[in-house]
């Protein structure tokens, strides 16, 4: 059994098949990549798996059971989590603060009543922040205000956020956009790293083609909403579809 199947999964605004009869698989311990052209329906595939989009039909498989009407936060504490939702981050908090609230909201449920008071009794939850600090490398930032932290690290904050729910599956969507080109290898290096130390399955939307064919295992292309190939990176390369894709064919 494949640790996330998406079956016929299609994505309507209107008019517009964002996403058009997606079917794919991600297996347990691979890198996955979705990608294809601007407007191609990455994101929206991305955003229907998490519930934060409700798909117009098909359905969405994870490790056997059906999550296609979960929300976003029933979707976290199946095993899935994303990195870089938007204002992920509390500025005014520290890296730790940051870290433990979303290792407790995943433990949790939600916000509640009382939730800062407890915060400092739930060891488990200072031991999984400590953890994931680590694995991003900024363990030596924890008492520093999110909100001063340079770009880079607050990228690597958003995935130890992201880490905190201890996710089987983590969900990428250009994680290297607007980074330098040292920052973009630092966190491709990062990424491969927590893969093996986690033994995360990761499912990553990139726009950075060298990157792709460097990390994937394989990669499923979208056009217009649909699916114009999927296969390892060599099988992806020859493929005329993607191709012509590419080049405005
Ligand atoms: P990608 O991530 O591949 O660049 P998106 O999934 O963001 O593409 O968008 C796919 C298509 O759906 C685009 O044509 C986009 O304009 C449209 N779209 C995305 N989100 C919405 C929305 N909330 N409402 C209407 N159209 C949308
Ligand atoms: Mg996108």
């Amino acid at each position: 059994m494949s640790l996330l199947e998406t079956d016929g999964l299609t994505k309507q605004f209107g008019g517009l098949v964002a996403v058009d009869d997606v079917s794919f698989a991600v297996e347990r311990g691979e890198t996955r990549a979705v990608i294809g052209p601007n407007g191609a329906g990455k994101s929206t595939l991305i955003n229907c798996i998490t519930g934060a989009l409700e798909p117009t039909a098909g359905t969405v498989q994870f490790d056997g059971e059906d999550i296609t009407d979960t929300s976003p936060h029933e979707t976290v504490q199946t095993g899935i989590s994303k990195s870089f939702q938007t204002a992920s981050i509390f500025p005014n908090m520290t890296v730790r603060e940051n870290v433990e609230i979303a290792a407790l909201a995943a433990e949790h449920g939600s916000f509640r009543f009382n939730f800062l008071k407890r915060l400092s009794d739930f060891s488990a939850v200072h031991e999984t922040a400590d953890e994931m600090m680590d694995a991003v490398d900024l363990l030596g930032d924890a008492g520093v205000e999110a909100g001063s932290l340079p770009y880079g690290d607050k990228r690597r904050l958003e995935i130890a956020i992201a880490l905190a729910s201890e996710p089987e599956l983590l969900l990428m969507d250009e994680p290297t956009a607007g980074m330098s080109p040292d920052e973009t290898a630092d966190t491709v290096d990062l990424v491969e790293r927590l893969q093996e130390e986690l033994g995360l399955t990761i499912l990553i939307v990139e726009h950075d083609m060298e990157i792709i064919f460097r990390i994937a295992d394989r990669i499923l292309v979208l056009n217009r909403g649909q699916v114009i190939a999927d296969g390892t990176p060599e099988e992806v390369q020859e493929s005329e579809q993607v191709q012509e894709a590419y080049l405005g064919g």
